[in-house]
């Protein structure tokens, strides 16, 4: 089958992530079991669950950030999230310092500081030979998280599809559950991630709204190419419907690869929805500033959705924000360097503990098969076997990883993954070299 509506796995899914994730949810427990349903403080608990939203109880917490709370438990090296464990740049801390002196501390316009709009714009025309209205087709909002979700809520009506390629970003799935979308996955396919074009058209109709693109991917380490770009413009284009292009990784590249962005292929610009921010360009991934560059009817739904959710980013961040994408480009060239040359260490480093690598052309983070371990059948069923993994390597080995199943639609199909990171000190991967000394599975 191309790909599974959401409608099909929907209940199957209520229980078997419930199922599965339960080593993560202890402080919940197996709700639905049958013999606590009696007493009254498990009816209770029934009414209560009444009260709750249906959208919101068909997904979990997020288990990438769970990882990072697990690794603080229990004090291992934590190559699960995707954040910085180093300095920021100095002089863009500098700025966000001097806007706090400067009283840059009530609320900016709500869709975004002028500053920090007209240079997003020129730097989008820098870089990539785009060019925006920042007063009409750009919406500073909290994170790229909150640019998707604010998107998504702007184009969805019930009834819609979109098209997601898989594994996916975690955050895609509660996405179209909150704004209503029905997904229909896609598989990229390994070692190269390469999609099929037939399984892709098939993924498309006339419920279409929208494609969701991540390139460089996450957590794939896959960039689009120019050619796979303009697949995927041809269908856009043909069943009427939006790219969403998540393009937070952009400047983080190796090994000569070019970043294209989908609004410049030609007869996509008008139906594209760039989301970007400063978190990963620029190592603030607290600071929350990111955005979504899209055409002007899309950006005016967009606007008033983030309001509502928001209101605004944070003034004086978005102030330091104007500053650094004022950056030189000798800044995104040291920044791919620097990455590279991390990327290079925990290959080598997970390659020489036994893991099966896919080597990562941009973004931090390296996916890895992990079926080249003996398994003991008994303790770690091939089914979850991610979960029972990394579970094991946080708790016993100390080093934390994100369960591959968190990246796809069927937990089964990540079961022989897992996802680490590398945008971390070189002091944090030798700990994690020598943590793995003790690997025995
Ligand atoms: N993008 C990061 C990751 O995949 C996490 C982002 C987040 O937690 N908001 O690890």
């Amino acid at each position: 089958m191309a790909s599974v509506p959401l409608g099909i796995r929907k209940g199957r899914r209520a229980v078997s992530a419930q199922e599965k994730r339960v080593w993560f949810r202890t402080g919940f427990g197996p709700l639905l079991q049958s013999k606590a349903m009696s007493t009254p403080e498990a009816n209770m608990r029934q009414i209560g669950r009444r009260m709750l939203s249906t959208k919101a109880e068909q997904f979990t917490e997020s288990v990438i950030r769970e990882m990072t709370r697990l690794a603080l438990k229990h004090g291992a090296v934590n190559l699960s999230q995707g954040f910085p464990d180093f300095a920021a740049p100095n002089e863009v801390k500098e700025a966000a310092r001097q806007a706090i002196a400067d009283d840059i501390n009530q609320y900016a316009i709500t869709w975004g500081a002028k500053p920090l709009r007209d240079a997003i714009v020129e730097k989008f025309a820098r870089t990539q030979g785009v060019t925006v209205d920042p007063e009409r087709e750009l919406t500073i909002c909290c994170g790229s998280t909150e640019a998707m979700m604010a998107s998504m809520m702007a184009i969805i009506n019930p009834g819609d599809e979109i098209v997601v390629f898989e594994p996916f970003y975690e955050n895609y799935g509660p996405d179209a559950i909150l704004s209503g979308a029905t997904p229909r996955f896609v598989k990229l396919a390994p070692p190269d991630w390469t999609f099929d074009e037939r399984e892709l058209a098939a993924a498309f109709g006339p419920h279409t709204k929208a494609i969701i693109l991540n390139t460089p991917n996450n957590p794939t380490g896959k960039v689009f190419t120019r050619a796979e770009l303009e697949f995927i413009r041809d269908l856009c284009v043909r069943w009427n419907c939006y790219c969403i292009t998540d393009e937070i990784y952009e400047h983080i590249l190796y090994d000569g690869t070019e970043h294209i962005t989908m609004a410049r292929i030609d007869g996509m610009r008008d139906r594209t929805i760039v989301i970007n921010g400063m978190s990963k360009t620029y190592s603030v991934t607290g600071w929350r500033v990111g955005w979504a560059i899209a055409p002007e009817d899309v950006t005016q739904s967009i606007r008033k959705v983030h309001d509502f959710l928001t209101v605004g980013a944070a003034a004086p961040l978005q102030q330091a924000g104007a500053l650094a994408l004022k950056l030189p480009s000798s800044y995104y060239e040291s920044l791919a360097t620097t990455y590279a040359k991390k990327r290079a260490r925990l290959l080598s480093i997970l390659e020489g503990s036994g893991f099966t690598v896919y080597k990562p052309r941009g973004a931090y983070y390296i996916m890895t098969d992990i079926s080249r371990f003996h398994w003991d059948e008994a303790k770690y069923p091939a089914e979850s076997r991610d979960v029972s993994f990394a579970k094991y390597l946080v708790e016993k080995i100390g080093v934390a990883c994100v369960p591959g199943s968190s990246f796809y639609n069927d937990p089964q199909d990540g079961a022989s993954q897992v996802r680490f990171t590398f945008c971390k000190k070189e002091e944090t991967l030798a700990a994690a070299e020598a943590r793995f000394a003790h690997l025995h599975v």
